[in-house]
């Protein structure tokens, strides 16, 4: 029997062993929200999680991958039907505990995977948190941040930036590879804001030097955001299996890193 890696099918002894083992504890944290008129609302949950089961499932004795976490902050695409938003505090206090609970049965790597832009500076905290509060040590990693920029700049067709920011060409090349019953391809548009602007845009892999967020409705006709037309499943397969392959070295070196003993220089 292979070996298991997905942890609500562990049993407490098992879960002792996988502590011993010094697996590396993978929490993918997506979010339930509106993608266009072509993606599915949950989508951001199903590339974070399917990326590091894919990943996980690769070298189970070195890693669990934990059920995900669906809802998060979400308020500026709320005024689409479907969206999900939890409180900023809530948010960060929910993930931050099931770090707190990993450590308490002794796990001491712990690494989020995050499938949803705005959960960036919230799982931030939160890792830090954990880090800071528990004998574990907690990254986060978005998984487009672990595409090689080779490969976005020879796949890529969409303009820049702006063409690859939400329900766009990367995150509806991803879905028609890992879940293509769920695209709508023919309902798929281009929706960019008309003006070109120096500091306000979006985009996944050109991100603004500025940080900020209004409501969605105000600049999205659709939804949408980037350009959906152009992606294909062949990119898709190409994306998610760098991006497993990027998350698998990753992994390794959390699991590997030393935690030291801190120094009180008082
Ligand atoms: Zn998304």
């Amino acid at each position: 029997m292979s070996e298991k890696y997905l942890y609500e099918e562990f049993t407490w002894p098992e879960i002792r062993t996988a502590v011993a083992q010094n697996r590396v504890a993978v929490l993918p944290v997506g979010t339930i929200e509106q993608h266009g008129p072509h993606l599915p609302l949950v989508t951001d949950v199903l590339t974070a999680s399917e990326i590091s089961r894919r990943a996980v499932r690769q070298i189970p004795s070195e890693a669990v991958l934990m059920p995900p976490v669906f809802y998060a902050f979400n308020e500026h695409h709320l005024d689409f039907p479907g969206t999900i938003s939890v409180r900023g505090e809530t948010f960060i206090n929910y993930v931050t505990d099931i770090g707190r609970s990993l450590a308490h049965h002794g796990f001491r790597k712990i690494l989020l995977v995050n499938g949803h832009g705005s959960n960036v500076p919230f799982l931030d905290i939160a890792a830090r948190n954990i880090t800071n509060e528990t004998e574990a040590i907690c990254a986060m990693a978005p998984w487009w941040n672990l595409l090689p920029k080779e490969l976005i700049s020879e796949l890529r067709e969409s303009e820049k930036p702006g063409g690859m920011a939400h329900g766009c060409e990367l995150e509806t090349s991803v879905l028609l590879y890992l879940r293509g019953d769920l695209v709508q391809m023919d309902k798929a548009a281009r929706d960019m804001p008309v003006e070109r602007s120096e500091f306000f845009y979006w985009d996944l892999q050109s991100p603004s030097p500025v940080f900020f967020q209004e409501f969605f409705s105000r600049y999205s006709q659709t939804g949408t955001l980037g350009d959906p037309t152009k992606a294909t499943l062949h990119k898709g397969e190409l994306f998610t299996n760098a991006a497993i392959d990027t998350m698998i070295r990753l992994i390794r070196e959390l699991r590997q890193r030393e935690i030291r003993a801190r120094v009180d220089h008082h």
